[in-house]
């Protein structure tokens, strides 16, 4: 079988970097390891930038109604309050951040998929990738051979095309481990209408509003996993076990609630990672693939739709081979820029947030609460969280600088 483009992965960022490139009349087909669609709220935060970028593909639009649009951020030490970050004077037509599950973020981009005329295989899995003079050469397992013009690798951390591309993935795991529970409250003693972040001599706990009623997402580090015998993917006490933790957690830094049911619960930990660069002019890595960020700041997936307006933006002409000759280049070049900024923002916030005591918790403390009094450090808190403004290196609008 043969395609202009073939995407490996059918998660969020796959599935978005298909439905732009097909809407633009190229033959587009997504293999998918996984046989079904996920079911999990995972990534929720989408924030201004990127639903700029997805504005004039109208799924913007359709994404809005799935989500609680949310304008504040409450920044707490122990039980003294740092000062809060608000999104509403944000210069953007979206001066929130959406909440929507990632479910049904892939939800609405599968019935796009199928009205843009892209093939979507589930239950394959690229096991091999070899470049060819022209184009790319994948070997799929439950599907056979596939020839493409270009390869978008949209197959997440653990990339199976990066790996058998030799293509290096450097950076560092953060220390300690994450646990994650959904659940509807009742009874809560901080509003349920903005994000709370609180640190303290336990660690960090975050908890964000979802896009149902009375429904939060609790979030907790563990510096010390071993002590909490945790493993990845797998909560040791099952889900009713990590939401009571995590409650208790969150009672313990000030902030009570009664748990009325759970959706789900996971324990991970994260990453600041970035894929080397590549001159392949029929590869490409974008998503999860290409860098992943911790969690802090939400900010992993919206770099990853970033990725894949701007690419589906470049790449027909580079197929065409109309425009500038290093188009792709280019393209790489403001992404690999964009990329860097998030991964050092989101590092140094994360160092920041999980330490718990001594000097470095006393300066933390102590610049955010000063920084937090000054209206235009605030707007900066806010700006970054947003994503690159229209006019700034690696922006969606400024594909070719950086
Ligand atoms: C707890 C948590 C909360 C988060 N919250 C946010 C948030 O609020 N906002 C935000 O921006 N980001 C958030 N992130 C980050 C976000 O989850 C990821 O950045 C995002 O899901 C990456 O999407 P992707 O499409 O690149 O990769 P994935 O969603 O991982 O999709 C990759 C797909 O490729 C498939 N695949 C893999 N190998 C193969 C193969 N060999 N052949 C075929 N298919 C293959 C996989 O099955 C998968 O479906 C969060 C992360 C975590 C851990």
């Amino acid at each position: 079988m043969r395609s202009d483009v073939v995407v490996v992965g059918a998660g969020p960022v796959g599935l978005t970097a298909a439905v732009l490139l097909a809407r633009q009349g190229l033959d587009v087909r997504v293999v998918e390891r996984r046989p079904e669609p996920v079911t999990q709220s995972r990534a929720t935060d989408l924030h201004a930038r990127t639903l700029e970028a997805l504005a004039p593909s109208g799924l913007t639009d359709l994404l809005m109604p799935l989500g609680r649009r949310v304008t504040a951020v409450d920044m707490r030490s122990g039980a003294s309050r740092l000062g809060e970050v608000s999104t509403a004077g944000l210069r953007s037509p979206y001066p929130f951040v959406l909440t929507v599950p990632q479910c049904a973020t892939e939800g609405i981009l599968d019935k796009e998929a199928a009205q843009s005329g892209v093939s979507v295989h589930r239950g394959v899995s690229v096991r091999s990738v070899r470049e060819e003079p022209f184009g790319v050469l994948l070997g799929v397992e439950g599907l056979g051979a596939l020839r493409a013009r270009c390869v978008i690798a949209a197959d997440g951390i653990s990339s199976t095309v990066r790996s058998v591309t030799g293509t290096a993935f450097r950076g560092h795991t953060h220390p300690g481990l994450w646990t994650l529970a959904d659940l509807q409250v009742s009874a809560a003693s901080l509003p349920l209408d903005r994000i709370h972040m609180i640190t303290s001599r336990r660690g960090l706990l975050v908890v964000l509003p979802m896009h149902l009623d009375g429904w939060v997402r609790i979030v907790q580090h563990h510096p010390s996993p071993a002590t909490h015998a945790f493993t990845v993917g797998c909560p040791p006490d099952g889900t009713q076990g990590v939401s009571s933790a995590l409650l208790q957690e969150a009672a313990a830094r000030g902030w009570t609630a009664t748990a009325q049911a759970c959706r789900w619960a996971s324990s991970f930990r994260t990453h600041c990672r970035i894929a080397s660069r590549s001159t392949s002019s029929h590869i490409v890595l974008i998503g999860d693939a290409a860098h992943v960020c911790s969690p802090i700041g939400g900010q992993g997936l919206n770099l990853g739709l970033r990725d894949a307006a701007t690419l589906a933006s470049a790449l027909p002409d580079t197929l065409a081979g109309r425009g500038r000759r290093d188009g792709l280049a280019q393209w790489r070049s403001a992404r690999r820029a964009e990329a860097w900024g998030v991964l050092t923002r989101t590092h140094l916030a994360t160092t920041a947030w999980t330490q718990r005591s001594g000097p470095p918790a006393h300066l933390r403390d102590g610049a955010l609460r000063a920084l937090l009094t000054l209206p235009p450090a605030r707007r900066r808190f806010a700006e970054s969280m947003a994503g690159p403004a229209p006019n700034q290196p690696g922006s969606c609008a400024n594909p070719g600088t950086g």
